[in-house]
């Protein structure tokens, strides 16, 4: 079996910035940047303009910024593997990381899978229909785009992220509705009083989106009250999804310490998980950030943790 001093699994800002300190600290990191498991380069992938990662003052394409960050990781000497990881082994060292193809005893292993922002199965509201017309699951990534200005906008969800992602787009719609399928919000209180108060917010209780319609893009949505069946229509510009997210940890199989949401627990602070010498970062253990910047931010950590620990135990190259 080949060996590494360094696994790094995934290839979000995250995994690619990790890459990138590691390759740098001469470690030959392998990254494996996945293949069915999504995108290579994660949830940037999927987003259109990026206008908040500092650095580009005109903005940058998700997939441009990926490829760039990718590039770099390569220029450095990362070898990089376009397969997904199957299987991890942590109770021995050093660990078993199995990719489809691919299987390596590593010295240590960086995790940054992500998290998949859930999606509704709305009719009108899937890929080849109206996702990224209009629909999407990121209103801090897409709320600023030419197409959500001055239109009334709907987002679906009543925890923090939905209230937050609402109140974020009162800057850019005519007016945004906060579709909620019960009549409370899960949202923290602060955060609920600011979104009520706000002049430009409405929420819509007990309610649905059951259809998403439009031409090039989203043009209205169809609303049914879950109390009374009624169903009504409504202009839209956009439809954002906010119902949560999904951390990509199933292939770990119980052998890291999750929290009550399957998100990676890493000590306060660092990107050491419940096992020395395996690291997590970007959303894959991180639920309130989120961002393409604190993910790369994150993977420097956790790249910088490894080199310190393996040089520590005198294991590095
Ligand atoms: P969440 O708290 O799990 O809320 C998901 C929301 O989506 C819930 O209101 C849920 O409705 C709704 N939902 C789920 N499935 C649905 C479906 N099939 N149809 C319609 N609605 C559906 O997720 P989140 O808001 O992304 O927050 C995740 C974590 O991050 C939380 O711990 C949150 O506090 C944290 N967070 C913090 C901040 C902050 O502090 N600034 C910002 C964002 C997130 P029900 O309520 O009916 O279940």
């Amino acid at each position: 079996m080949k060996k590494a001093n360094l696994v790094i699994i995934g290839s979000g800002p995250a995994g690619y910035t990790a890459a990138i300190y590691a390759a740098r600290a001469n470690l030959e990191p392998i990254l494996f940047e996945g293949f069915f498991s999504g995108p290579a380069g994660g949830q940037l992938m999927t987003t259109t303009e990026v206008e908040n990662y500092p650095g580009f003052p005109e903005g940058i394409t998700g997939p441009q910024l990926m490829e760039n960050c990718r590039n770099q990781a390569l220029r450095f000497g990362t070898q990089i593997l376009t397969e997904d990881v199957v299987d991890v082994e942590f109770s021995q060292h050093p660990f078993i990381v199995r990719g489809r193809e691919n299987e390596f005893q590593a010295a240590s292993v960086i995790i940054a899978t992500g998290a998949t922002a859930n999606r509704l199965n709305i009719p009108g509201g899937n890929d080849g229909e109206f996702w990224q017309k209009g629909v999407t699951a990121c209103a801090v990534c897409d709320g600023a785009m030419p197409i959500f200005r001055n239109r009334p906008l709907f987002v679906i969800g009543g925890g923090d992220s939905a209230v937050e992602e609402a109140t974020f787009l009162t800057k850019f719609g005519s007016m945004v509705y906060l579709v909620h399928r019960r009549d409370k919000l899960r949202a923290s209180k602060i955060m609920q009083q600011r979104a009520l108060e706000h002049p430009k917010l409405k929420v819509i209780w007990n309610s649905e989106i059951i259809s998403i319609e439009g031409d090039k893009v989203v043009q209205s949505v169809q609303i049914r009250n879950n109390l009374t069946q009624q169903i009504t229509t409504h202009e839209a510009g956009g439809v954002f999804f906010a119902v949560g997210h999904t951390p990509n940890t199933a292939f770990l199989k119980g052998q890291l310490e999750l929290d009550d949401k399957a998100y990676i627990k890493v000590q306060p602070g660092t990107c050491r998980t419940s096992k020395d010498l395996v690291f997590a970062c970007g959303d894959v253990q991180d639920h309130v950030y989120r961002q393409a910047i604190t993910a790369a931010g994150s993977g420097c950590m956790a790249a910088i943790e490894a080199e310190r620990e393996l040089s520590a135990r005198g294991i590095t190259a």
